[in-house]
């Protein structure tokens, strides 16, 4: 018992009692792997609040102001703050295609023109056989020519996606007739 005076000090103020001894190495155990705990804690709260601020710095710098931005995260193309949707959760299937009139934060005009977002459906068809041929490639590693399977995962794949598909290339169409302005972007703060 000597020799672990240097571990738990305390311990040595009951000669020979061995309940101590076990009492006084666990607790001496628990405070040693809580310092360590707490250090490695102390790390990984470095280390993750570095990753979240250099996230946010590259979504600041390479994302807004991009096109890529505005389709990804459903914004007006023009301020890239107000959503082109309603809602955003895109398998909310009565609400996942209702647009509002005008953006929130800049006012452009979303409807721009009746039936302007009919051109969206060439956007969604490519996007659609662009879907279609990576499914069938992936089936037809396994499967080869078979049909069933190849037509059963086109089409649930398809149909899995469209609410995002539709969304998508709404984004799309109307981001090629309007442009970022970073002028209406700031209007929200003022
Ligand atoms: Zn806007």
């Amino acid at each position: 018992m000597g020799n672990n005076e240097d571990l738990f000090p305390g311990c040595m103020a009951i000669p020979d009692c061995y309940y101590y001894y076990d009492h006084c190495r666990s607790v001496y155990i628990i405070k040693k792997w809580e310092i360590r705990i707490s250090k490695l804690n102390k790390k990984n709260r470095e280390i993750l609040q570095e990753t979240m601020s250099n996230k946010s710095k590259a979504i600041h710098s390479l994302g807004k102001g991009t096109k890529l931005y505005s389709i990804l995260k459903l914004k007006c193309p023009r301020c890239q703050e107000g959503n082109l949707f309603l809602t955003r959760n895109p398998y909310n299937l009565k609400m996942f295609d209702k647009m509002p009139n005008r953006c929130e934060v800049c006012g452009e005009d979303f409807v721009r023109e009746s039936g302007f977002f009919w051109g969206a459906m060439m956007v969604s068809h490519a996007l659609t056989t662009v879907i279609a041929i990576v499914v069938h490639l992936i089936v037809f590693h396994f499967y080869g020519w078979d049909l069933t399977p190849n037509i059963i995962s086109i089409v649930t794949i398809i149909l899995l996606l469209f609410p995002i598909v539709f969304r998508t290339s709404r984004a799309i169409w109307i981001n090629i007739f309007v442009n970022y302005d970073p002028a209406f972007s700031k209007k929200k703060k003022q």
